[in-house]
């Protein structure tokens, strides 16, 4: 799709581990009855005033900018941006952003979209229209806003791209996944590139619907003749249509002034650099990396690199075994049994060490493919000693004669699928093959099996 271009503003929930509020002590607790995590501060009571910003929120939005390869500003100045809205106790919300601002981060890129700012400001409450109550709960939570240039022309373009953005964000586990996203997007068309914004977008899949939405209704506009007005719309989930609501003249005026119960708070280059420094790989590199140097599918390497726990499991796991054959069995059966006791990676007591056991015994084809398979079942239990197991049960793979011998029986115990076989029957040698595999509980190799079963055949 030419002729469109689409800049975004991502808000998220910073991940901190304090979940405390930017200004106050009260907790987030997504499950919290209405009403339960609120002090004078977060209601905005008269006469209280904020305390010192969270440190670990300001050591999250730094890790945020500085990922985004943003040049930070050590020096950070809230405003009080105002609006009347039920959601808002105070009359204003508390950013760092704004016409007197300099934002936590700027100047930044990724994966090829410049990212114009990054900055923290506090969540309001929420209201609901409906019935006009107000929970408190998540007002004053710490938020991260993400600016992007207007980079994008495409509204698959962006839905790659935020994807990307989030996986690399729970790198750093600086933005709270499961509470959600809240975007604006905006989006304009040739010729003119008047800017719409689009409010209130709360979903990946809501964000490419919208996109597509105005790149429709605004290339109709240009089409039919007239011009697109710069205007602010809001995202209606249910119609799955942007609707009006308000022109570029109606522009709220936010009034900002700097924060006056609040000191400048100044970030001191040691506190920079540790949060930069400590920054893990980024998953794109990590991708990158994983397909030059270590030679893995791109299939394989694009799943490993998405969760930081399975990609570092995999790199200290593949110092020791094949890069290749771990990455296979990792995202292939480790994800099975994973997906299949609805676990994640963290939940599990997995060694390393018993995983390279396992790889080891794969790789120098000492256990089957079926008998490891029942290993990493039992691995996602509890950890044990991989090869002390299969030595005690008796697992690793039967020799050569032993197979050739459960060849033997199988074939004169079997007539008639021998004869299936003769007469053409593809399937019959299946059958012949899975009699031998059960023969020997699993401990044949079925490929083994397979070649020896045909020369017996054939001969
Ligand atoms: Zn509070």
């Amino acid at each position: 799709m030419s002729g469109l271009k689409v800049g975004l503003e991502i808000h998220g929930y910073l991940n901190i581990e304090n979940r405390a509020k930017l200004f106050c002590d009260c907790r987030l607790d997504q499950n919290a009855a209405p009403n339960t995590n609120i002090c004078p501060v977060c209601t905005a009571q008269p006469g209280s005033k904020p305390m010192l910003p969270n440190r670990e929120a300001l050591r999250s939005i730094v890790a945020v900018a500085a990922m985004l390869g943003c040049s930070i500003n050590s020096r950070l100045v809230f405003q009080r941006k105002h609006y009347s809205w039920p959601d808002l106790p105070s009359g204003y919300q508390r950013t760092i952003s704004g016409s007197y601002s300099f934002p936590v981060g700027v100047d930044g890129s990724f994966l090829g979209i410049g990212i114009e700012d990054v900055h923290l400001e506090e969540d309001p409450a929420r209201w609901d229209p409906e019935t006009g109550f107000v929970d408190y709960n998540r007002s004053g939570y710490p938020l991260a806003e993400i600016v992007t240039k207007p980079g994008f022309s495409s509204a698959e373009e962006v839905r790659i791209w935020v994807k990307r953005l989030l996986t690399t964000l729970s790198y750093i586990r600086a933005i709270n996944a499961e509470a959600g996203i809240k975007c604006d997007v905006n989006v304009s068309v040739e010729p003119d590139f008047r800017r719409v914004e689009v409010k209130n977008v709360n979903s990946i899949s809501g964000i490419v619907a919208a996109i597509n939405h105005e790149a429709w209704r605004q290339g109709q506009m240009v089409s039919s003749g007239s011009v697109v007005a710069q205007e602010t719309r809001a995202w209606n989930d249910a119609l799955q249509e942007t609707v009006f609501m308000r022109k570029k003249e109606q522009a709220v005026d936010y009034m900002f002034i700097p924060e006056p119960d609040l000191p400048v708070i100044h970030l001191d280059e040691a506190f920079i650099k540790s949060v930069s420094g400590s920054l893990p790989e980024k998953p794109h590199e990590k991708l990158e990396k994983y397909i030059s140097k270590l030679k893995l599918e791109r299939g394989d390497a694009e799943v490993i690199s998405s969760e930081i726990l399975l990609a570092e499991l995999f790199e200290k796991v593949a110092v020791e075994v094949s890069p290749v054959l771990a990455a296979r069995w990792m995202r292939r059966e480790l994800l099975r049994v994973l997906n299949y006791n609805r676990k994640e990676l963290h939940e599990l007591e997995l060694k390393e060490k018993h995983i390279v056991q396992l790889l080891r015994l794969i790789e120098s084809k000492k256990i089957s493919d079926e008998v490891a398979r029942r290993m990493i079942e039992k691995l996602a239990v509890k950890p044990f000693d991989v090869d002390e197991y299969i030595r005690k049960e008796g697992l690793s793979v039967v020799s050569e004669e032993e197979i050739g011998k459960a060849c033997d029986d199988v074939i004169s115990a079997n007539g008639k699928a021998v004869a299936d076989f003769a007469a053409g029957e593809e399937k019959a040698l299946n059958f012949l093959v899975g009699q031998v595999v059960a023969r020997t509980k699993g401990r044949a190799d079925a490929r083994v099996v397979r070649e020896m079963m045909l020369k017996k055949l054939v001969n």
